[in-house]
C-alpha cells in the first residue's frame, strides 16, 4: 500500500491579539489561518482532519449566543474558501469524503462538517461528552457552536480506538490506529480543549506531525513558548494543556526530522 499524502489547507482566518497567543508578543491583532489537513490515502481517498471554518459557523454567528463568538474570534470566510469549495476544486465531490479525523469541537475546526454528509466522524470519545449538554452562553464560552454540527453528528461518531502505544512512540502512551492499517495514528493531546486528538502520519517523505491547537505556532510546538496567561485561561483544562505541549516537544526532539503542522500557523516543509 503506498503511504498517505498529507496537504495543508486553510478555511477562513479569525482575528486574534498576538500577545494572547505568545507571552511577549506585540499588542497587535493579527490574522490566523483556521488550517485543517486533506490526507489522500490510497485506499480512502480523500480524508479530512478537520474543516476550517463553514457556512454553519457565519450563520450561528448571525444569531444569539453565537454572536457572542464572533465577538471574542472575528471570523473571515470567503465562500469560495471552504473546505468543500476547496475540494471541489481539486476534483472532490462531498460525498467523496468518507471519513473526518476531528481533533476537538472548536468551531475553527469542525465549521464544515455539515457540508460532508456521507462522512464518519472519528474523534476522541473525551472531546465529545464534556461538551455535548452543552447549549447556549455555556457552549459558546467553550467555542462549542452545537448548531454548527449535522443533526445527526452522534450517529455517525466513531470513538477513536485508543490503546497502548508501541515504546517508539514515547512519550504518547496511547494511540489509535484510526483506519487499522498503520496509515494514520491518533495520540490524546487534551487541555486547549476536552479531548483533543494530534495525528501521526508515515508519508512517502517521511514523518507528518499534526498537532491541531497544542501550540499556536510551529515554533511554539518545537520550543516552549507558552502563551499568555489570559489565553491559559480560556483552555479547557491549563495543566493538561502544559503536559500536552511537554509530550509533543518530546516526541519532535525525538524525531527532529518530522514535519509539523499546527492549525493557526503555516504549515513546515519537509526538514
Ligand atoms: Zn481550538
Amino acid at each position: 500500500m503506498s503511504a498517505v499524502r498529507v496537504i495543508p489547507l486553510q478555511a477562513g482566518d479569525c482575528l486574534n491579539l498576538a500577545a494572547i497567543t505568545e507571552r511577549g508578543a506585540p499588542w497587535r491583532l493579527q490574522a490566523y489561518p483556521a488550517g485543517f489537513s486533506l490526507l489522500l490515502h490510497p485506499v480512502h481517498g480523500p480524508v479530512l482532519f478537520d474543516t476550517g471554518y463553514g457556512e454553519s459557523v457565519v450563520q450561528a454567528m448571525r444569531r444569539w449566543p453565537g454572536v457572542l463568538y464572533g465577538l471574542v474570534t472575528p471570523v473571515r470566510l470567503h465562500l469560495q474558501a471552504t473546505a468543500r469549495a476547496q475540494l471541489a476544486v481539486m476534483g472532490f465531490a462531498p460525498q467523496d469524503v468518507q471519513h473526518i479525523i476531528v481533533s476537538h469541537l472548536h468551531a475553527d475546526h469542525v465549521g464544515g462538517l455539515r457540508d460532508f454528509p456521507h462522512a464518519t466522524f472519528h474523534l476522541d470519545r473525551a472531546a465529545y461528552e464534556p461538551l455535548r449538554a452543552l447549549r447556549g452562553l455555556k457552549a459558546v464560552r467553550r467555542a462549542f457552536l452545537p448548531e454548527a454540527l449535522p443533526a445527526d453528528f452522534e450517529a455517525r461518531a466513531r470513538w477513536l480506538p485508543f490503546q497502548a502505544a508501541p515504546p517508539d512512540l514515547a512519550p504518547f502512551a496511547q494511540v489509535a490506529d484510526v483506519f487499522g492499517d498503520g496509515s494514520v495514528w491518533a495520540v490524546p493531546l487534551p487541555g486547549h480543549a476536552p479531548g483533543m486528538v494530534g495525528l501521526l502520519v508515515p508519508e512517502a517523505q517521511g514523518l507528518s506531525v499534526l498537532a491541531a491547537d497544542a501550540a499556536w505556532s510551529v515554533r511554539a510546538a518545537r520550543e516552549a513558548r507558552p502563551p499568555h496567561p489570559l489565553a491559559r485561561a480560556a483552555f479547557f483544562d491549563p495543566s493538561q494543556e502544559e503536559a500536552s505541549g511537554a509530550q509533543l516537544r518530546a516526541f519532535l526532539q525525538a524525531h527532529p526530522h518530522a514535519r509539523v503542522h499546527v492549525s493557526h500557523d503555516a504549515p513546515e516543509g519537509w526538514r
